[in-house]
């Protein structure tokens, strides 16, 4: 089963026209169906590796300021408790039965599966451990992918909520050169250079410059192989939307 990365942009991509939505869609008609997703977001942060275990997770609304719509939006995906006790026991992690869905979950698992009938559980990011403990926890989950379960890392090819400019705008050199270096170390399966970004990509600490929104990628990185490009664009003027699908 495919092992995928999805930049999930602002909660407004769901209303807005962004082409990087159809590319989420088509991921979702295209790729194997798989029998449960295992979802690592940005989002679901925790001190040690845990796993949601509801079996109806809820919807979380967990962003401030947003059109009102946006809060009205349900995603009523079962829960797979099965998946996630076996993903805990993979990884080591503990079982949240509490823990519902957060947008960086539930807004690509609604593109993705509009008819929201994919068992779904989260797997936690730990930003205090950085990245090469997310490649650790990326490997220990590869057995799952023989086991009919997508892996889907949902952050953000770069997350510079400062340098944004919401009225959209150029993108900045910096966040296309980083773009273009994650493009290339991902087609190149060169997960060292990814784990070390921040001194070898360029413009590493301006395009994340804190860890949350790169950790879920190299999740999937170490889960998977070489990556191809699903989709490449900007949103935003310096919101790389990028999403990939590894071997
Ligand atoms: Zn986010």
């Amino acid at each position: 089963m495919s092992v995928v990365f999805v930049s999930h942009g602002a909660p407004t991509l769901l209303i807005e026209d962004d082409p990087a939505k159809d590319a989420m869609r088509r991921l979702g008609r295209e790729l194997p169906r798989p029998k449960a997703v295992l979802c690592i977001s940005a989002h679901w942060e925790t001190e040690a590796p845990a796993v949601s275990a509801a079996t109806k997770p809820e919807t979380i609304h967990d962003f401030y300021g947003f059109p009102e719509e946006l809060y009205r939006l349900r995603y009523p995906a079962p829960g797979a408790p099965a998946l996630a006790r076996r993903a805990a026991e993979l990884v080591g992690a503990a079982e949240d039965p509490d823990q519902g869905l957060d947008h960086g979950a539930w807004v690509p698992m609604m593109l993705m599966y509009p008819d929201a009938d994919m068992p779904v559980a989260q797997l936690a990011i730990q930003h205090t451990l950085g990245p090469k403990h997310h490649v650790a926890l990326g490997r220990a989950l590869k057995p799952l992918r023989d086991e009919g379960v997508m892996i889907l890392a949902s952050g953000s090819a770069t997350h510079n909520l400062r340098a944004l400019s919401w009225q959209g705008g150029a993108t900045p050199a910096w966040a296309r050169e980083f773009d273009d270096w994650l493009d290339r170390t991902l087609k190149a399966g060169a997960v060292g250079e990814l784990v070390d970004y921040r001194t070898k990509a360029p413009h590493g600490a301006m395009a994340h410059p804190r860890d949350e929104h790169f950790l879920p990628i190299h999740v999937a990185a170490g889960a998977g192989g070489k990556a191809k490009a699903a989709y490449r664009g900007f949103s935003k003027g310096a919101l790389s939307m990028s999403a990939y699908v590894f071997d």
